[in-house]
């Protein structure tokens, strides 16, 4: 027997460390409203599109398709970037620092120094208008690391890329501990880069 749709929706992984584990640097409060009002609102957005139009399809009901592709492309978009988010982050002392192996030859290959990547990285983040995402992406055409800047949760995401690194700047992700101080949070945020997640990420 086929799983049926209510079977096959979408979940939330567990986070890979406690509330309290990215402290002082993610507080407790603001991990924890991140991951369970935010996140969760994402999976509950993604999955509600799929069952309406279930509905929809069963009961051959009228449906607007540009404005449900639209939702459903935020929502299954702000899913799978948190998803991607979590895991390149851990407590600080484990995480942070400059990276080693494989992804430090590649970053040196395309950027020359680290610090030149962090620079750059740092300038996607802070530029963000309104809500987005600062990223380190593989791209397989030129064997090569590039930065990018995602828009809300789903515009200008590179089709063939693959996202290695990060960094959630919407204010929801910040503004309990540093309120409109987003240059506190970047610039603190590398304390938890799990490198060892990042390099895993490489084809
Ligand atoms: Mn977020």
């Amino acid at each position: 027997m086929p799983l049926t749709l209510g079977e096959r929706l979408y979940s939330q992984p567990p986070l890979p460390y406690d509330y309290g584990a990215l402290a002082p640097v993610i507080s407790e409060e603001q991990l924890k409203t991140h991951y369970d009002k935010h996140h969760a609102a994402y999976v509950k957005g993604a999955n509600d599109i799929l069952l309406k139009l279930d509905k929809a399809r069963r009961e051959d009901a009228e449906i607007d398709m540009k404005a449900i592709c639209k939702e459903f492309n935020f929502n299954y978009g702000g899913l799978t970037l948190h998803q991607l988010f979590w895991p390149i982050m851990a407590p600080p002392g484990t995480g942070g620092g400059k990276p080693g192996g494989k992804i430090a030859d590649y970053i040196e290959k395309d950027f020359g120094t680290f610090e030149r990547f962090k620079k750059e990285f740092i300038q996607v983040a802070m530029s963000c208008e309104g809500s987005g995402w600062a990223s380190l992406n593989y791209c397989g055409a030129t064997d090569g690391v590039q930065i990018n800047q995602v828009e809300k949760h789903n515009v200008n995401v590179p089709a063939q890329q693959k996202f290695l690194l990060l960094l959630d700047v919407w204010e929801h992700a910040y503004y309990i501990d540093y309120k409109n101080e987003r240059a506190k949070f970047v610039n603190g945020w590398w304390d938890l880069v799990n490198w060892d997640e990042v390099e895993r990420r490489l084809p």
